[in-house]
């Protein structure tokens, strides 16, 4: 049996990471949603998904 939990994760998290690629098209990829500072790089490589910067994600 497949643990649907996991893959029900795993489906959103490949869904964001899709929606993170569709803003590499446009200005707003690595810029936070919230303050508009550029998110800082080492935290767009761990998670590319990111649309907030470390100070507004919390
Ligand atoms: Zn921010």
């Amino acid at each position: 049996m497949m643990n649907k939990k996991v893959l029900n994760e795993s489906t959103l998290r490949q869904t964001r990471l899709k929606n993170a690629l569709k803003r590499v098209d446009h200005e707003m990829f690595g810029i936070c949603i919230v303050c508009e500072e550029s998110i800082a790089i080492g935290r767009m490589l761990v998670r590319p998904e990111s649309v907030r910067c470390v100070g507004c994600a919390v």
